[in-house]
């Protein structure tokens, strides 16, 4: 993702022969979970060998054996590839593919690069984007800027009364919507704290009640909040102390002093041009876990793309497979 390619902890190098050798991937993702101390996910015990035939070489599933409770396990317990069969060193190409670019890795890549089935892919990637899903993160504070799109496309010049009264469920229904404005998308709201973390939602409206309801649950009450002129914004600034300020995009005026929300809009623009060149097209039900994907590579933008790799691996822990990966 940077310009410059880093790669202080050596991941980078490791990572070519993670992604076509089996074993090498295997010790490569035991290393990132366990350091040099793999521990028994049953008890918790540190006194475990890895299982190996008389050749010496490790078994065909890369068992380890506890000694405390005597169960066998793999680097794969707990984790989002647990009970999968995708073998790792797959994984660990779409995590890199997914980290070190911008505009992330489609499934149809990673059908061509590692010979996986379209539809092992495409859960493979989603398996991945749920990775990046932060279990829990701190909210918001300093300055945080608001601001909402509809990934198609948020025309600035729409009345603000319209840009308000498209209910989502209106549109899922079937019902008759106005046109231009992208509207069989939901609307997406990215909060981004100013040189810091974006959260973003999937939400159903852009009505005050669900604006502000994000808001208040993803950013301190300490905050400073910045918008443009949506009135559903309008009352939020009683809730944080260093109150509401707006820009009036309406009369094109885009900052005014420290107040903007183009940082906000930066991102946006990332997610759109991601989602337009890399994905072509994604579903609604979908959406929210791509625009997790551009949050997560914002979120370690100043990361070299090893140690985003790392990271992104490590968020796989903890995470178990809700659904059935499709037999391929
Ligand atoms: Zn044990």
């Amino acid at each position: 993702m940077g310009k410059v390619a880093q790669d202080k902890s050596g991941i980078v190098a490791a990572l070519p022969a993670a992604c076509s050798d089996e074993l090498a991937a295997v010790e490569f993702m035991e290393r990132q979970r366990w350091g040099d101390d793999a521990a028994c996910p049953h008890c918790g015990a540190t006194d475990v060998y890895q299982m190996r035939g008389r050749d010496g070489k490790r078994s065909t599933r890369f068992l380890w054996r506890c000694r405390g409770c005597g169960e066998q396990f793999t680097v794969r317990i707990g984790t989002v590839f647990e009970d999968s069969r995708i073998p790792l060193r797959h994984w660990c190409y779409a995590f890199w593919a997914a980290c070190a670019s911008k505009k992330g890795v489609s499934a149809l890549q990673v059908k061509r690069i590692t010979g996986l089935s379209y539809k092992s892919a495409l859960f493979l990637m989603h398996r991945i984007r749920y990775a990046m899903t932060p279990a829990r993160s701190p909210r918001l504070d300093g300055t945080v800027e608001v601001d909402e799109t509809y990934v198609g496309g948020k025309p600035r010049n729409m009345s603000l009364a319209k840009r308000r009264a498209i209910p989502f469920s209106r549109r899922s229904r079937g019902l008759p919507t106005p046109r231009g404005r992208g509207t069989d998308k939901p609307p997406v709201v990215a909060l981004v704290e100013r040189g810091g973390r974006v959260r973003t939602r999937v939400v159903a409206d852009v009505s005050g009640k669900t604006l502000k309801r994000a808001i208040q649950e993803s950013v301190r009450s300490t905050a400073t909040i910045h918008t443009d002129e949506l009135s559903s914004y309008r009352g939020i600034g009683k809730h944080f102390a260093g109150g509401h300020h707006t820009v009036r995009h309406s009369t094109n005026e885009y900052v005014r002093g420290d107040v903007h929300v183009n940082t906000a809009e930066s991102f946006f623009a990332l997610l759109k041009r991601g989602l337009i060149g890399t994905f072509h097209a994604v579903s609604k039900r979908h959406l929210h876990r791509y625009v997790n994907e551009f949050a997560f590579r914002w979120n370690h933008r100043k990361d070299d793309d090893g140690a985003r790799t790392v990271a992104a691996i490590r968020g796989a822990e903890g995470k178990r497979l809700r659904y059935r990966e499709p037999r391929a």
